[in-house]
């Protein structure tokens, strides 16, 4: 009798133990997470959702491939179903080959718009090698990416000729109640063709990934009172040679109540969201609050 109960207290532990590890390993989070890696002067973005897909936008210029690429692996990523190219400028893709190279990749969007830069053409190469191909995204498209997760892709709208920076891919990405816009380098001329296209709601956004690594070419007041966010997040690198973030952006952010983070002052910054809260274990420069 005695060593029945002892058995069956060790099976109960054993089994208690085995459900532990078992929901301890598929327990869903319902946390997204965007991480804006610090690239220097230029930008990458890698977002994961709830479900563990992953977006990553950009990565820097070509050294920084390798910083990239050690940043997916520690968060142990070595799929991206999505890569995105916001636009040719190699403080965006210039890194990149190095993601293709040692990932493998589902979809890759990018403009449709071609460059001769050396960078831009051994990206293509290199996406040629892998057999993929480019997808460029068509203005209005709603993808529905994972569960509860929505990518509206917004822009470029038109052709913009040679000024690389405007044919940005911009899109929103929706987690229940909460909405996040990425901007790439996208200037005014491009804001003011948004702001004609879409309705308020399609562009407004709790946090706004600011445009042009905070370049006064970006972010008029027009675009920030129609997006409206809380939270800003700036990616450039410190004593940079155009004095980003220009002074009249952080002004204008700072005057908007938007809580701001910059990779120059806090390396990587890591935001995230359960889709009606935003939070960030990182202060603002800002503000010496945590945004809920
Ligand atoms: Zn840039």
């Amino acid at each position: 009798m005695k060593i029945n109960i002892k058995l069956t207290a060790i099976l109960v532990i054993i089994l208690s133990l085995a459900l532990f590890v078992f929901t301890g390993c598929n327990r869903a989070s319902d946390v997204l997470s965007i991480h804006m890696i610090d690239v220097g002067q230029g930008e990458s973005i890698l977002i994961i959702t709830p479900n563990n897909k992953t977006i990553l936008v950009d990565a820097g210029e070509t050294p920084q491939g390798k910083k990239v690429k050690s940043y997916l692996l520690k968060h142990r990523i070595n799929k991206i179903n999505l890569l995105i190219g916001t636009h040719p400028h190699t403080d965006h893709i210039g890194g990149l080959s190095e993601i293709v190279n040692n990932f493998e990749i589902e979809k890759i969007m990018m403009p449709q718009k071609p460059h001769t830069s050396a960078t831009f053409e051994k990206l293509l190469t290199t996406i040629e090698s892998k057999g993929l191909t480019i997808s460029p995204p068509q203005p209005n498209d709603i993808i529905e990416f994972d569960k509860d997760i929505k990518l509206h892709f917004l822009g470029p709208i038109k052709d913009y000729g040679e000024n690389l920076n405007l044919w940005s891919i911009v899109f929103r990405l929706d987690y229940k109640n909460k909405s996040f816009l990425f901007t790439g380098d996208m200037e005014r001329e491009a804001e003011m063709d948004l702001m004609d296209t879409y309705n308020k709601n399609n562009l407004s956004a709790n946090v706004l990934k600011v445009g042009h690594h905070g370049s006064n070419a970006s972010t008029t007041q027009q675009f920030l009172d129609y997006v409206g966010p809380e939270v800003a997040l700036i990616s450039l690198g410190s004593n940079n040679p155009y004095n980003h973030p220009h002074k009249e952006v952080i002004t204008r952010l700072e005057e908007s109540d938007v809580l701001i983070y910059r990779t120059d002052l806090q390396q990587t910054v890591v935001i995230f969201s359960d889709g009606e809260s935003i939070w960030s274990h990182q202060i603002p420069v800002n503000k010496k609050n945590i945004p809920k």
